[in-house]
C-alpha cells in the first residue's frame, strides 16, 4: 500500500495515486484526506494510519469504506456500541518499540478478540513501526522484529510491518502488506546508501529562474547578515525561490543547484522569495532554469546540507501548490 499522506510527500495525492495502477491500497494519515481521494475516484482499499477521532469519523469510515488503524481502548470501545451496516476492516496498531501509537503488545490478543466477535467488523489485521529502519544495525530492529512474530504465531491475521527503510533493509521477511513512502518519490529511506545507488529516481524536480545577474567585487557582501563575502571580482545570480516557496533557509553557502546542467553553490542567507547563487565559471544568462533539486540536484543532499530529511523538504513544496 503506497503511502500517500501529506499530499503524497508534496507530489500530489490523487495524481500519484491514480499513477500507481497497480497498487493493491494506499495509506494516508487522516480521514480528509481518505475522503479527498474518494471523491477523486479512487476506489482501492485506503488505510488511515491515526484511526478516528469519534464516533462521526468511524461512521464516515464506515461509509467510504476506509480501514482505520486504532490503538486506543476507546477506539474498540465506539467500535463494539456502532450498530453497523457497513462491517469495518481494521488495522490493530501494536506499539512494538516506536512509542507513537499502538497497543501494548501483551493487550492485542484480548482486543483481537473482542473485535472479531463484533458484527461490525470484518477483518482484523496486525500492524507496527520501526523506530530505526534507517539504521538497519540498530539493535532495536530486532527487538520490534521478534515482539511482532511472536504475536503473528498466536494470532491468524495479516500482517503489515515495513516502511521503506524496512522493506530496503529486509528487516521483516514475512508479511502480507508493505508501506513504502519516501522510496516511490526518490528518497533514500537509509543513512548509509544514496537514492542513486539503491536505483531509486526522483518523481520531484524543484526549478526557479534566474532573474538577475550582479558583477560584484571582491569583499562585496550577497544577503541578510552578509554571510557571504566575495573572495574575488566575480559573477552572482540571483533566482526567484526562497523559504515562502518551500526551499529551506537553513541551506547553508555551498550547497549544491544546478544551472543548465552546470552544478553549482548557493552563496548567503535564503531569503523569503529569492537565493543567491555563485556564477563563477558558469554559462547562464537572466530567464536561465535553476534547478533546486531533481534529475540533476539530489534533494538528499540539499536536505543534508540543511540539517533535515528529505521528506519535509517535499511536503514543504507541496503544500504551497
Ligand atoms: C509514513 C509512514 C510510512 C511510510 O514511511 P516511509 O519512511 O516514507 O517509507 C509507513 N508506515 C507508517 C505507519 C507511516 O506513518
Amino acid at each position: 500500500m503506497p503511502v500517500i499522506k501529506a499530499n503524497a510527500y508534496g507530489h500530489g495525492a490523487v495524481q500519484v495515486a491514480q499513477a500507481l495502477v497497480d497498487a493493491d491500497g494506499f495509506a494516508v494519515a487522516q480521514l480528509s484526506e481518505a475522503l479527498n481521494l474518494r471523491n477523486n475516484g479512487i476506489e482501492k482499499p485506503i488505510t488511515i494510519f491515526q484511526g478516528f477521532a469519534n464516533a462521526v469519523e468511524l461512521r464516515q469510515m464506515r461509509q467510504y469504506n476506509l480501514q482505520p488503524a486504532i490503538s486506543q481502548d476507546w477506539q474498540v470501545a465506539l467500535i463494539l456500541e456502532q450498530p453497523a451496516k457497513n462491517p469495518l476492516d481494521i488495522w490493530l496498531k501494536v506499539n512494538t518499540g516506536m512509542g507513537r501509537l499502538g497497543f501494548k503488545p501483551d493487550a492485542v490478543a484480548d482486543v483481537y478478540q473482542a473485535l472479531l466477535c463484533c458484527n461490525g467488523v470484518n477483518q482484523v489485521a496486525l500492524m507496527t513501526h520501526f523506530a530505526n529502519a534507517d539504521d538497519p544495525g540498530h539493535r532495536s530492529n530486532q527487538l520490534q522484529r521478534m515482539c511482532f512474530q511472536d504475536l503473528l504465531q498466536n494470532i491468524p491475521s495479516m500482517s503489515s510491518a515495513s516502511n521503506s527503510a524496512a522493506i530496503i533493509s529486509e528487516l521483516l521477511a514475512q508479511q502480507d502488506w508493505l508501506r513504502p513512502g519516501i522510496m516511490l518519490y526518490g528518497g533514500s529511506p537509509v543513512l548509509d546508501q544514496s537514492a542513486k545507488k539503491l536505483k531509486l529516481m526522483p518523481v520531484m524536480t524543484l526549478n526557479a529562474q534566474l532573474i538577475a545577474i550582479n558583477n560584484l567585487s571582491k569583499g562585496d557582501t550577497v544577503g541578510y547578515g552578509n554571510t557571504w563575502v566575495c573572495p574575488q571580482d566575480m559573477p552572482v545570480g540571483i533566482v526567484n525561490i526562497g523559504y515562502g516557496d518551500g526551499y529551506p533557509r537553513m541551506a547553508p553557502n555551498g550547497t549544491p543547484l544546478a544551472i543548465n546542467a552546470q552544478k553549482s553553490q548557493l552563496i548567503g542567507r535564503v531569503s523569503m522569495d529569492s537565493l543567491a547563487v555563485d556564477l563563477r565559471g558558469i554559462h547562464a544568462q537572466c530567464g536561465d532554469t535553476v534547478e533546486l533539486w531533481g534529475q540533476q540536484i539530489s534533494v538528499d543532499e540539499v536536505a543534508h546540507q540543511a540539517k533535515t530529511i528529505s521528506y519535509e523538504l517535499l511536503c514543504n513544496v507541496g503544500r504551497l501548490i
